[in-house]
């Protein structure tokens, strides 16, 4: 298989059924060989996307273009794309061979070029000794696998996967995860992934776009989005959160201090960031495992005091709600290792975290 990905851009991207908008002026750069993630809710738009850069939808407005040439008004055909999606099934009387070598056969390539390609492909996804069976022969992660060898075998520009994983269980979903990783970098082809999952996003992509009602909300590195998500929504959908509101008071170069009710927060802002204006209202999101359970007399650059709500054991740690007089409730998450004490409901506690551990967010809760 030849290598040399190619590199996709999206430029104000819109698709809309009547005067219901599914996508929302996209605009999106994925690099040559990159692995990038549409995130975002069921119906936030990322299916269309990808059926558009396919070619199977046509936008009501902006353009598709793949190496700078504009692509929009080609056939799915010409446009030589991998896909595959969730119903996008094999063929059930035929041959795992037979599937592999089903996309040559309409591309006309000789008998003996599909063997030699149909036996790379599917050496890729480790099925080498599986080509004589039947799809019904296979579990389901084995299938998928034929079908990524089926998406692959005819070199394409682009390989489109829309939530190639989500009927598997959680097993098999993560034993596939790190298949199409390992796969991805073997194959250095640029992959476009549509999910609904964080984790999945998270742990296969070099680049997330978020998606939320069409609009795409944030892309970016998965720690960037994780470490600095923009909004209240990115923050909430990537990971967990907890959202502190108040008004900002001594804003300098540094940060500034958050009054929530009778609290001080002390917020610390990466260099460069816009330092927010005195006296308005901002919101803070804070990341339920960089807040510490505090020892007697342990200091922090933030403290609140309150109780044990509930909490529950997660093998590698615990995870606490807790509720505080002034900042409502709190959810932390500890390492077992870090627990000064064992959980119990109703316990006296003060969580701390420190100044750089909060970060502002724009509030687009619905
Ligand atoms: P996702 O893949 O993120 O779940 P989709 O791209 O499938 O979302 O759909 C985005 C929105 O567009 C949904 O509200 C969906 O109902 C709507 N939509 C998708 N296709 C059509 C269509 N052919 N006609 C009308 N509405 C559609
Ligand atoms: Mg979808």
């Amino acid at each position: 298989m030849s290598a040399a990905g190619h590199a996709l851009a999206l430029r104000g991207l819109t698709k809309r059924y009547g005067d219901f908008t599914a996508v929302d002026d996209v605009s999106l750069e994925v690099a040559q060989g990159e692995f990038l993630t549409l995130l975002g809710p069921s119906g936030s738009g990322k299916t269309t996307i990808l059926m558009a850069v396919a070619g199977f939808v046509a936008p009501s407005a902006g353009s598709i273009l793949l190496d700078g040439r504009e692509i929009t008004p080609l056939p799915p055909e010409k446009r030589n794309f991998g896909m595959v999606f969730q119903g996008y099934a094999l063929f059930p009387h035929m041959t795992v061979a037979e599937n592999v070598a089903f996309p040559l056969r309409v591309r006309g390539l000789s008998r003996a070029d599909r063997d030699t390609k149909v036996r790379a492909a599917l050496d890729l996804v480790q099925l080498g000794t599986f080509a004589d069976r039947l799809p019904k022969q296979l579990s389901g992660g084995q299938q998928q696998r034929v079908a990524l060898a089926r998406a692959l075998v005819f070199d394409p520009n682009l390989l489109l996967l829309d939530e190639p994983l989500s009927a598997l269980d959680k097993k098999l979903r993560a034993e596939l995860q790190e298949e199409l990783k390992a796969l991805h970098r073997r194959v250095g082809r640029t992959f476009i992934n549509v999910t609904h999952d964080q984790e999945e996003a998270l742990s296969l992509s070099d680049r997330i776009a978020i998606l939320n009602h069409g609009k795409l909300i944030q892309s970016g590195a998965p720690g960037t989005l994780y470490e600095a998500p923009r909004t209240r929504f990115v923050a909430d959908f990537l990971g967990k959160s907890n959202f502190l509101e108040g008004t900002v008071q001594g804003a300098d170069a540094d940060g500034f201090v958050l009054a929530a009710g009778p609290d001080r927060l002390r917020v610390r802002l990466p260099a460069g960031s816009a330092v927010p204006a005195e006296g308005s209202r901002r919101l803070l999101s804070l990341r339920p495992e960089k807040i510490s359970l505090l020892s007697d007399g342990e200091a922090a650059d933030n403290t609140v005091d309150g109780r044990i709500l509930a909490w529950s054991y997660l093998g590698a740690g615990f995870a606490l709600r807790v509720a505080t007089p002034s900042l409502g409730e709190i959810r932390a998450v500890l390492p077992a290792w870090q627990a000064a004490i064992a959980p119990a409901e109703g316990l006296p506690v003060r969580l701390g975290w420190s100044a750089d551990a909060a970060v502002p967010v724009e509030d687009d809760a619905p």
